[in-house]
């Protein structure tokens, strides 16, 4: 396994960092001769989660980067990572502190290409204990997070009830969902229960199918709710958690419902 490789599932955009051009995954499952929305047939692929289940856990996404190591994808993310693998480890941490610093006071989209070079240095970093040698100061805002005492900074995603908060620096969960300030914590809950319906749809049986009048426009319609969720998770709920940490960071796509992050909230 090479830690270096981001986490992406469908696996491209699930938690890798950068938008992927929905048509630039490898294979797609659509429906129908002019489907609307490519669904991409990837997150079924080893270490990704079965059907059925939404909740791709932190050891899951570690999983795909393993198993996954061998698509273009990856390889393309292996060769964004090399330039950090020319930094030595004081430059390595100097520029994660000062991008830190650059992230502070927002909550972003895991979508912008900022924090997609951030987490191909994160995990960099991870992988050699950057953090531990206390090379570089973060900006002091970032506490130190449990699980691996890099900065606290977290990502905030659909399975947030399961996982909790991610670490964006080892994947783990960073804070569990129990241990969530309010009013973040409530909003979120609510939130998760809603989507959770939503995304089922993408994970339907063929049972399901063939007892829906129209699959195609079911998935369609859950494809819309998922958008409006997703721009409240985005520019609602997250902010809240401004409160509490310097910069949080929120998954901005669905891959199972081909939702892209181009494909609300512009403004
Ligand atoms: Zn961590």
């Amino acid at each position: 396994m090479d830690p270096v490789v981001p986490w992406y599932g469908c696996a491209a955009n699930r938690l890798g960092g950068i938008a992927v051009p929905a048509n630039s995954c490898e294979a797609f499952a659509s429906r129908g001769s002019s489907p609307a929305r490519p669904r991409c047939a990837r997150l079924r692929g080893p270490g990704n989660p079965p059907h059925g289940s939404t909740k791709p856990l932190a050891q899951v996404m570690l999983s795909a980067m393993a198993n996954n190591s061998d698509s273009a994808l990856d390889k393309l993310w292996k060769e964004y990572g090399l330039v950090f693998r020319d930094f030595d480890d004081l430059t390595l941490a100097r520029w994660m502190a000062q991008t830190l610093g650059q992230l502070q006071g927002r909550s972003w989209r895991l979508s912008h290409p900022l924090l997609g070079s951030y987490r191909l240095a994160a995990q960099l970093a991870h992988q050699r204990q950057v953090w531990l040698k206390r090379l570089a100061n973060p900006p002091p805002a970032y506490l130190e997070a449990p699980c691996c005492r890099a900065p606290f900074l977290p990502l905030l995603t659909r399975d947030v009830k399961e996982a909790g908060l991610i670490c964006q620096h080892c994947n783990e969960t960073l804070l569990p969902f129990d241990e969530i300030p309010e009013p973040a914590r409530q909003e979120l809950g609510d939130w998760a229960s809603e989507y959770e319906p939503i995304h089922a749809v993408a994970h339907w049986d063929e049972a399901q199918k063939r007892a829906a009048e129209d699959y195609d426009e079911d998935f369609e319609d859950a494809a819309e709710v998922a958008e409006q969720l997703l721009e409240r998770l985005g520019h609602r709920i997250a902010p809240l958690l401004l409160e509490h940490y310097p910069a949080v960071v929120w998954e901005d796509q669905d891959e199972c419902l081909a939702v892209q992050p181009e494909d609300f909230g512009l403004r």
